[in-house]
This record gives structure tokens, C-alpha cells and sequence, in this order.
């Protein structure tokens, strides 16, 4: 682990994790734009960037129309994802592996066509001057190998994703020289990064330890644009930055926090839904790692008084990263926040989001249905999105339309309209639904509902045939029904459009590395209401922790979940207002499991622990 945790840190550095061999490389930051303060300059690089990503997408088109043409490769059938469109590299080695020719050819092609050279990396001496001026923290990062340096003093460098257009104007920044670039095959530079940078990588704390000096230091109530403007893009910044991203992304977190306080300077990751904090970056840093970060978002960086959003796009190899920033102004210095929305997390199925077969095989009976209003209940952060998201990839039909209205996006799906909200301008959840009916929609997904004005939308979308996915805040599934009776939702209504109501949570799974038997504590089983006979013939496990887990015992999270079905029974009970309990009592009666069941069901086969359930079903 390269971004030791505070305690475990000499433990860690003395035994390198096993399993992070290849380290994931390609973080392709946004290159520092020309900044300027103000809206228009955001509007001028958002165009740029859309220009650069449809440079690449055609770039990838018309290699592979000519890679076509050619009999090379056969055009790929199914439905691509918006991750695969301008994923030339991906595209190419797939057809050399389908053996339709071979990746030589591909790259050859490719050079052709974005008119960068092709070399191979074995025609080079390996200069080890050139070499040792290239941290192995970039090459890694970047997925790219010096080659040669030529007269002018520029360097030559071996790239792995030629198509990132950021990659070299990073590369200059950071190495202080121009750089160019040459497409070579991606495990000849990935074995020579290994052979000459070996194992390791440079960590944040080796990184941090460079930058000791004051230089990048800065009085927080005198910096101007200029100042603000040069430290962020001082090379040092840019790669600890950097490197502190990539290591959150390493370590699986969810969210990262960058916390002024008045003598200290913290960063947080969470992961798994706990925080975790890293060792501190000196204080003296705190405006440039910051400045960067905002520079890297969007924002404008000689606004500090107020609250900002935006977004920091990553790709490491196959992964395509997202990240939504939002500043806040405390009273010492902003402080800032990072969701990490990994793509790849959120495009499961509903099978990997823990539902058991018994429930899956409800929900999938009531998702199916043509008109309707499903409701996923839970607190904030317990997956309500992927499972919304995962239903609707579930039931995705090319002739369907769908559309979304979320606040905001975290991803866009194939084939379905999304629209985000935008309260400051008036376009709420409410406002955008009634616009969504007017465009013929299947099947919508409000992000929330959160008001009776929302609800009363979703219910005429309901009544008029269409089916309504979307997300309530209660504790429980049958608390959904008196929720919306509490927002003054007639009950007759209810009963003619909920099909279901599913709850959940989100529990951490056992480090697989280091689970093992155990005991558990009496207490424990009868907090849970776990009766000795229940216990028979159970295996109890917990993870011992281990360097995969950074020694939690935990490692990824699973759902537990409870799907309530509107019965006869349930229906009358509705109709009556029948507190959330008595809607409870007769749910159970008539077989629904609760979270805490399935979450029983889920300690049973090893998947999680008694704590873990206890903790979420309380
Ligand atoms: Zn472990």
C-alpha cells in the first residue's frame, strides 16, 4: 500500500501487497487550461474537451471503418457502451486477440491515422540518464517509457494510450521539456517500466517528504489569480495531486476529503463506507493542492468565498473514472470534496448487488410490469442509484424509451434519455417530469421523490401507463406507504400504483484474503435475535485483516434487502392509513423478509458478519 495508513504504515512498507503488481496507470488528468475567472472561460474549455473527445472518437471510427474495409477485423455486433466508443486501444488489442490479424498490424494502422510513429521499444538503447529523470510514478501513471532524447532536448516518449491528447501536454508540464510521443505495444512498455522503475512506485509520503521546503507555500489572504494560477501548476503539485488521486482510486474509496483545519491539513478516503485518514500533506501545501484540485474540476480558482461544483474525468486503462467535486468555504479555507464514480461499480447487474434468489425473483415479476410505480427505499449511501440503474439495464429493450431525471447523472446509460436537474433554474424534479410525459416515454426514473408535487406526477405518469422507478427516504419498506400518505398522497392512490417497495442497505463483505472461522460472542447472537437453534450446524467467519483489506477484515459491500408486494391484504391496510408497524405485522405474515433475515441468510454462507448486520438493521 503506497498511501500508508496512519498506524499500519511500517507494517505495510515492510511487505509489499502481492496483488498490485500492475498498478493502474493511465490517469489522464486535464491538462491545466488557460484559466481565466469567470463563467466563459468554463464554457470555452467544456468545448475544447468535447472537441478533443470527438477527435477521438473519430479518429477510432475511421481506424475501424478502414481496419473493416481492409478484412481485418468483423464490425462488432451488440450494443456498445459509451465507455467502448472511443476506446480504440481496447477495440484493437480485442480483434488481435480473436486472431483476425495481429496487433503489430492494428498499431501500424493506428499510427497511420493520428499520424504518430509506431516504434518498437527493442530498436532503442535504454538511455538510464533519461530514465532516472522520469519519476516511475509518471511512467506508471501514464503507461508510457523514455525513449530517447533528441537534440533539440525534447523527449521521446513510448505511450501505451496514444489517443489520450492529455498524456503529453502532462508529460511537458511535469518533465519541464516537450515531449512526443510514439505508439509502441503495450507489454513491451509495461515489461520495461517493470525492468527499470522495478515494483515500486513513489509514494505520497515519499512525495510529500520532497516537498518539505516551503516553496509551494502561499499566505492564504494574500494569494492572487497569478500566484494561485503558477503554484497549480508547478510539476511537484500537479504529480502529488496526482498520485493522491490514484491512490484513492487503488484503495477503492468512494469518496476523498480535503480538509483545512487551523494548524493541520487532513485527507480522508472512505472506503467501504468507513473514513479512513491518510498521513497529512504539510499545511504549507493546502492552497496549491487545493488550487489544483479546482483547476482539475472546472472551477474557478480565484473564487474562494463561494461554495463551487464540477468534475474531474479519469481514465486508467479499462476503467473510466469520474469524479464530482464540490468546494466549500470554511473558516479555514475551502475545504473539498470528491465523489468517486467508477463506472464499472456502478454497471452491475442485479444478481451482484446481493439480491438473493427468492427476491430477485419478486422484484424481477414487478420491474417487468407495464405501468406502475416501484419505490427503493433507504438512507443516503445505500445504493439506491445502482439498483435503480441495474433495474433498469435489466429491463432495457431497444423498443422501450427511458428516460431519467437525476440530480445529478452519476452515469450515462446506453440507449436512455438523461436529464439533470437544475433547482437554481427551476428545473426540479417536478418541473422535469411533466416535461419528460410530453416525450412519449416507457418507462421514467425520478432520482427522488421528494415532495407531493413530484408524487403527484409519478402518480399520473403511473396511472397513464407508465412504469415509475424511483427512491424514497424511509427507514423500511412498508414505511414508503406511510411516507407518502404523510405528504398527503391519497391512499386509493397508492393501492392503484405502487407495485412494490423494495428497502435496502448496504453491508461490507468479508476480505476474502483472510476470512476465517470464529466464535461469536453470546451477546452478539442475541442482540440479532439469533436463537441457538438457528446457530446449528453454522460456521461463523470474520476477516482476520490483511494488506488487501489494509487490515479491516472487509473488503467491497454487498445489499441486504426487504421487498414488500401490495397484497389484498396490504391493500386494505392502505386504504384504512394503517400505521407503518400494522402494515409491517402483515407483510411478514404473508412471507416478506426482512433486511435483517437476508442479512442473516448472507452471515450463514460467509458472505458478511454479524456486526455488519447488527449496525445496519438497527
Ligand atoms: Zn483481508
Amino acid at each position: 500500500m503506497l498511501f500508508g495508513r496512519k498506524s499500519k504504515e511500517k507494517e505495510k512498507k515492510q511487505t509489499p501487497p502481492a496483488g498490485e503488481g500492475k498498478a493502474p496507470s493511465a490517469v489522464a488528468p486535464k491538462p491545466p487550461q488557460p484559466k481565466a475567472p469567470g463563467e466563459s472561460q468554463k464554457v470555452v474549455s467544456t468545448i475544447k474537451e468535447e472537441g478533443d473527445r470527438i477527435l477521438e472518437r473519430k479518429v477510432a471510427e475511421s481506424v475501424a471503418t478502414q481496419l473493416e474495409e481492409a478484412g481485418l477485423v468483423k464490425k462488432a455486433s451488440g450494443p456498445a457502451t459509451s465507455g467502448e466508443e472511443a476506446g480504440q486501444t481496447v477495440e484493437t488489442t480485442a480483434a488481435a486477440k480473436e486472431g483476425y490479424t495481429t496487433e503489430e498490424d492494428m498499431l501500424q494502422l493506428l499510427s497511420e491515422q493520428i499520424g504518430m510513429p509506431y516504434v518498437r521499444v527493442d530498436d532503442y538503447e535504454v538511455d538510464q540518464e533519461l530514465v532516472s529523470n522520469v519519476p516511475g510514478s509518471v511512467a506508471r501513471m501514464y503507461r508510457v517509457f523514455p525513449l530517447e532524447k533528441n537534440s533539440d532536448g525534447s523527449v521521446l516518449m513510448a505511450m501505451v494510450d496514444p489517443l489520450n491528447v492529455h498524456t503529453l501536454d502532462d508529460l511537458s508540464l511535469l518533465l519541464n521539456c516537450s515531449v512526443s510521443g510514439a505508439i509502441a505495444n503495450e507489454s513491451d512498455i509495461m515489461d520495461l517500466i517493470d525492468e527499470f522503475y522495478g515494483g515500486t512506485d513513489e509514494s505520497v509520503d515519499e512525495m510529500l517528504e520532497s516537498l518539505a521546503e516551503d516553496e509551494f507555500s502561499l499566505s492564504i489572504d494574500e494569494a492572487n489569480f497569478d500566484d494561485l494560477e503558477r503554484i497549480a501548476n508547478e510539476a511537484p503539485i500537479i504529480k502529488l495531486v496526482n498520485l493522491i488521486l490514484l491512490q484513492a482510486i487503488k484503495d477503492r474509496a468512494s469518496d476523498l476529503h480535503v480538509e483545512p483545519f487551523q494548524n493541520s491539513f487532513r485527507i480522508r478516503y472512505r472506503v467501504d463506507g468507513t473514513l479512513h485518514e491518510t498521513v497529512p500533506p504539510p499545511k504549507h501545501l493546502q492552497l496549491a493542492i487545493i488550487s489544483r484540485l479546482k483547476v482539475m474540476a472546472n472551477m474557478n480558482i480565484a473564487e474562494r468565498r463561494l461554495p463551487q461544483d464540477g468534475r474531474i474525468k479519469l481514465s486508467m486503462s479499462d476503467r473510466e473514472i469520474d469524479l464530482r467535486v464540490s468546494s466549500l468555504p470554511t473558516v479555514n479555507g475551502e475545504s473539498i470534496v470528491m465523489r468517486i464514480l467508477d463506472k464499472n461499480m456502478m454497471m452491475i447487474g442485479l444478481e451482484q448487488i446481493g439480491m438473493m434468489p427468492q427476491d430477485l425473483e419478486v422484484f424481477e415479476k414487478i420491474i417487468r410490469k407495464p405501468h406502475g410505480i416501484i419505490l427503493v427505499t433507504g438512507p443516503t449511501g445505500c445504493g439506491k442509484t445502482t439498483t435503480l440503474y441495474a433495474s433498469l439495464q435489466k429491463i432495457y429493450s431497444p423498443m422501450l424509451k427511458m428516460i431519467t431525471t437525476e440530480n445529478p447523472v452519476e452515469y450515462q446509460l446506453e440507449g436512455v434519455i438523461q436529464v439533470n436537474i437544475r433547482e437554481r433554474v427551476g428545473l426540479t424534479f417536478a418541473a422535469c417530469l411533466r416535461s419528460i410525459l410530453r416525450q412519449d416515454p416507457d418507462i421514467i426514473m425520478v432520482g427522488e421523490i421528494r415532495d407531493l408535487e413530484t408524487a403527484s406526477i409519478a402518480i399520473e405518469a403511473a396511472l397513464t401507463g407508465h412504469l415509475v422507478l424511483s427512491t424514497l427516504h424511509t427507514n423500511d419498506a412498508p414505511g414508503a406507504i406511510t411516507r407518502l400518505i404523510d405528504m398527503n398522497v391519497e391512499p386509493f392512490l397508492i393501492t392503484s400504483t405502487i407495485e412494490g417497495v423494495i428497502a435496502q442497505r448496504l453491508v461490507r463483505t468479508i476480505c476474502t484474503g483472510c476470512r476465517e472461522t470464529y466464535d461469536p460472542p453470546e451477546e452478539l447472537l442475541i442482540d440479532l435475535g439469533i436463537t441457538s437453534d438457528m446457530t446449528k450446524g453454522v460456521t461463523f467467519y470474520q476477516g482476520k485483516g490483511c494488506v488487501d483489506c489494509n487490515y479491516t477484515g472487509y473488503r467491497g459491500r454487498i445489499g441486504i434487502f426487504e421487498t414488500l408486494t401490495i397484497s389484498e391484504g396490504i391493500r386494505e391496510l392502505i386504504l384504512d392509513r394503517s400505521p407503518t408497524s400494522v402494515i409491517r405485522r402483515q407483510a411478514r405474515k404473508e412471507g416478506m423478509r426482512t433486511m435483517r433475515e437476508d442479512g442473516w441468510e448472507k452471515i450463514v454462507r460467509g458472505i458478511t458478519t454479524l456486526e455488519e448486520i447488527l449496525r445496519e438493521t438497527q
